[in-house]
């Protein structure tokens, strides 16, 4: 389908509420463009639906219609799943609710909320969701792949604290899914919910009281000490307990000259939190360090630079291979114009509560994500910083598993067993089951 049928949106304007934008308007210019600038992609059109009885309706109608769709949260996958070509966006942006129940520890959240709106619901009570640091990803679409944070290794990923999902599935149904309803969605979309069995209204989380003040921040080294830093970074986490959370990052540094840096917070008592930090101050002198005692919500708001090109891949790591401590400090030194980035996202700690299986989030058992990252100051990614990516990724190869995680999508690749692995023949039977013409767009639909 190149074009929308004229009686789609005839009906449409009849039975809902919907706004439409149609290409080659400025405002769907507006609505197509992703956090990824490197994405240019032509959907059919943008729809945005203003309350769940619009979903109802359009979903049916694209039942009826045949009309393929995705559905755009935050804009953040990075491979730009939510503004496929060919397909009708479904835009959640005015879905922005948020119902809190401090006595309860629990909120409801609408599928447009961005991470840093439910942060600062949450701050008066001081209580938290494990969301990821960058403020404008959509918290729904983050936890349908997962979604890791500071209080990750504490509370589990984001999919641990779900409650219910209020879906509308791929044939225009209603549901309430928790663990004793649909328990097969419920399941699925823990971890495969992005694109594939519906369009998720809002989702039920019970949230974790967390101390007013806790200890973290960010220290960077030239690339010079990446090797000590790394090291000493490895064995820290090797033995860290559930209240550490460090990210560690090779890239250029705020003023642009390569380095590497370990960024994020630990839960402990101020004194051993400090220590912790301190070991890190002691092995060379820093070129720049924000670290203290400060407010959690404070530490969560990292600033992510927006208008970048990106190129991200991705791999899960299991164990502490001190060997990739090497492999990563020499690729960093080879990265032309300090276009890149190289992360280390730890796992781990309350992430290894729940077996691989019963959640669709099949990679619980490692410890990393190590991502790969190019990143441009335009519209496109040049071809030497992707070649850099890609001969990176080979490199550290031999220390990485197979599978990546779903968050980071790939925009080049088109196997689904790298992030679904042997649960991938269970989530395409669901997806048969809750989309059975297969009209959502995600990881799923694309696959080989
Ligand atoms: C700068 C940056 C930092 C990030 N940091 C982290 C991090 O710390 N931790 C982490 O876990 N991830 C992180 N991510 C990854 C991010 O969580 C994922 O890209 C996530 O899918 C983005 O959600 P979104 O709603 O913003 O994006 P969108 O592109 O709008 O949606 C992402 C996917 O979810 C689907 N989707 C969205 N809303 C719905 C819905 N209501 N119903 C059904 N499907 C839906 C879309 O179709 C698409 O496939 C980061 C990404 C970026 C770019």
């Amino acid at each position: 389908m190149t074009i929308l049928p004229k009686l789609f949106l005839l009906q449409l304007k009849k039975v809902s509420e919907c706004q439409i934008y149609l290409p080659n308007t400025k405002e769907y210019k507006n609505k197509v463009q992703v956090y990824n600038r490197a994405i240019k992609n032509f959907p059919l059109a943008v729809v945005e639906p203003y309350n769940k009885n619009d979903v109802v309706a359009l979903v049916r109608l694209a039942n009826k219609y045949r009309v393929r769709f995705c559905v755009k949260g935050g804009g953040h996958n990075t491979a730009g799943s939510s503004v496929q070509t060919g397909t009708l966006v479904i835009d959640m942006s005015k879905f922005k609710r948020i119902g809190i129940n401090p006595l309860e520890k629990r909120v409801i959240v609408e599928a447009g909320v961005l991470n840093n709106e439910l942060d600062d619901a949450c701050e008066p009570y001081q209580l938290a969701l494990p969301l990821g640091t960058c403020n404008s990803v959509g918290v729904v679409g983050s936890t349908l792949g997962g979604g890791v944070g500071f209080l990750s290794r504490k509370f589990g990923l984001v999919i641990d604290n779900v409650i219910k999902f209020e879906i509308v599935t791929g044939q225009g149904k209603l549901l309430n899914v928790t663990k004793e309803n649909h328990s097969d969605l419920f399941w699925g979309l823990r971890g495969a919910g992005a694109g594939h069995y519906g369009v998720v209204i809002s989702i039920d989380y019970k949230l974790w009281k967390i101390p007013q003040k806790v200890y973290g921040g960010t220290i960077s080294w030239s690339l010079s000490a990446g090797k000590k830093v790394l090291t000493h970074y490895f064995n820290v986490m090797k033995e860290a307990d559930t209240s550490t959370f460090l990210y560690a990052y090779a890239g250029p540094s705020e003023s642009g000259q390569a380095s590497v840096s370990v960024f994020g917070i630990c839960l402990q008592s101020k004194e051993k939190s400090k220590a912790l930090f301190d070991s890190f101050l002691a092995l060379a002198k820093p070129i720049e360090k924000n670290i203290g005692f400060r407010s959690y919500y404070e530490l969560q708001s990292a600033h992510y630079n927006e208008g970048l090109a990106i190129y991200w891949k991705n791999k899960f790591v299991k164990g502490h291979p001190i060997e990739l401590v090497d492999c990563i400090v020499n690729a960093m030194s080879e990265c032309p114009e300090n276009m890149g980035g190289i992360m280390l996202d730890p796992m781990g700690g309350a992430i290894k509560n729940l077996t691989k299986n019963e959640t669709a989030f099949i990679h619980r058992e490692n410890d990393y994500i190590l991502s790969c990252t190019g990143i441009y100051s335009n519209d496109y990614v040049p071809k030497k910083i992707k070649q850099w990516v890609n001969k990176s990724m080979q490199e550290f190869g031999g220390y990485c598993q197979s599978t990546s995680y779903q968050n980071y999508e790939d925009q080049e690749a088109s196997d689904h067993n790298q992030y679904f692995s042997h649960h991938s023949a269970r989530l395409s039977k669901l997806k048969k089951k809750y989309d059975p013409h297969n009209l959502i767009y995600g990881i799923l639909s694309k696959s080989k």
